[in-house]
Formats: structure tokens, sequence, C-alpha cells
């Protein structure tokens, strides 16, 4: 799949991504990465992209016309509709779900806003998704997208040398994940719980789920109630 993120900072996307699994992605050609500068669209002589706001205000917006055309040029060559997601705080809160839903698809364009955010006339003409990664606010969309290209890209096959390994994750069946241990069986007087040595496997599965049952319960009743409540109503 291929990512095609419009910013004004193409080197901290492209920094940010150049590393550890995403990096070998990369390099194995699971993943595209086409970081594109707004800038390089601009149509002003100073090279600038932003302005200041009618009706007046704190800060300056990026204009519409340089969003518009560094769209145009990325997606000239593009048959289908592709999603565009506009990360902006105004968005639905990003969650596993949606990175599950994006990884099938071939490309995805993020648009990283900067200042104040984006002239609304382009965002209403090419914005297919407004996502956020959470309720609060920061300076640029970069730090966003790739929070999401990360959690995005970890879902596409062949990206984890184990597939399996997203399948248990914290979220992927609603709950969180159980708490796991490594060599050795004893660190500081605290002991790996006995039925991981066991070897037996249906009950060290029975032992991960209620773990997983007990802390999600504790550490996020909001995820416990949707989870027990869609189990009665399965029943
Ligand atoms: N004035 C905007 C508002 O109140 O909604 C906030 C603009 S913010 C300072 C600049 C840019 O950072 C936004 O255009 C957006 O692309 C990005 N951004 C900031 N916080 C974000 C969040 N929680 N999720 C996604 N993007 C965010």
């Amino acid at each position: 799949m291929n990512f095609h993120v419009m910013t004004l900072f193409p080197d901290m996307i492209r920094e940010a991504m150049n590393t550890s699994i995403i990096k070998r992605a990369m390099e194995a050609g699971k993943i595209g990465l086409n970081a594109v500068d707004i800038r390089d669209y601009t149509a002003n002589k100073h090279n600038r992209v932003d302005d200041y706001t009618y009706g007046g205000g704190a800060g300056m917006l990026m204009q519409a016309q340089p969003v518009y055309d560094c769209y145009k040029a990325i997606t000239k060559d593009m048959t289908d509709d592709i999603p565009v997601i506009y990360v902006s705080p105004q968005g639905r809160v990003f969650d596993q779900k949606m990175a599950f839903e994006y990884s099938k698809k071939e490309d995805i364009i993020i648009l990283c806003g900067h200042y104040e955010g984006i002239d609304e006339r382009v965002l209403e003409e090419i914005v297919t998704d407004t996502v956020s990664i959470g309720d609060y606010v920061l300076t640029g969309g970069e730090l966003p997208a790739l929070v999401m290209m990360d959690a995005i890209a970890r879902l596409v096959p062949g990206v984890l040398s184990n597939d399996e390994s997203y399948m248990t994750e914290s979220f992927s069946d609603g709950l969180l994940e159980y708490p796991q241990y490594t060599r050795p069986e004893e660190w500081m007087g605290k002991n790996v719980p006995p039925v991981l040595l066991s070897g037996h496997h249906v009950n060290i599965e029975k032992w991960r789920h209620e773990q997983s049952l007990i802390r999600t319960k504790e550490r996020r009743p909001d995820l416990y109630e949707k989870y027990i409540n869609a189990e009665k109503e399965q029943k």
C-alpha cells in the first residue's frame, strides 16, 4: 500500500518512517511512501502558503490553492477514488478498527495542517475523512499522520514477521492484551505465573483471556462494558 502525505515538513515524515519495522516494510516494497511538500505548489512568488484569516483572530491559515494543486498532482494518474484523510482535532478519533479498514486500501492520502489549520473551501473539495488522534491540539498534522501510518502499516499483510501477533493484541478483540513475560523465570523476587510454564495451551489461553478481562475492566471500563454488552447480545 502507498501513503501519500501532503505536508509542509516532508523530511519529518521521511525520517520518522525510515526506522525499524516500517523501514524494512518499505525496503521490501510492502509499503510505499510519497511525502509531498505542499510549498512546492504555491503560486506565491515568496513561496508563502499561509495568510491571515478573514474575520480576524489569532494565527495564520494555510491557503486553498497550494493544497489543491498538490492534491491534483498526486492524483493525476489515479483512477480510483482514494481516501483523503485530513488529520485534525475536529475529526473522528482514530482507533484500531479504522486502522484495519485503511490497511485494506491500496493508496491513502493524508493531509497535514499547520498554523491554525486550512482554508475550509479546499477541505470541502478534496477531503473524504477527517480524523483526530485524540482530544488535544498539536502544532501540526505530521505527528498524527505518522501515528496513523504506523498503526495502519503494521496491519498490512507481511509487514509484521508473524501476522498472528496483531490478532491477539490490545483492541483486536475489543479487550486489552494480557500481561506478558520473558526470561528469566524469576526477576527481583517476582516469578512468571506458573501456568505460562505449564505447556498446557488450553489453560494458558484461559488464563490470558481472564487477565485481559481483568485488565480491561480496571484500565478501560468503557471498553469492558462494550465487550460485555456485545457478548450478552450474541448470546
Ligand atoms: N485551529 C485548529 C482547531 O482548533 O481545530 C487547530 C489547528 S492545529 C494548531 C494545526 C494542525 O495540526 C491541524 O490543522 C491538524 O492538521 C493538526 N492537528 C493538531 N492536533 C491534532 C489532533 N489531535 N489530531 C489530528 N491532527 C491534529
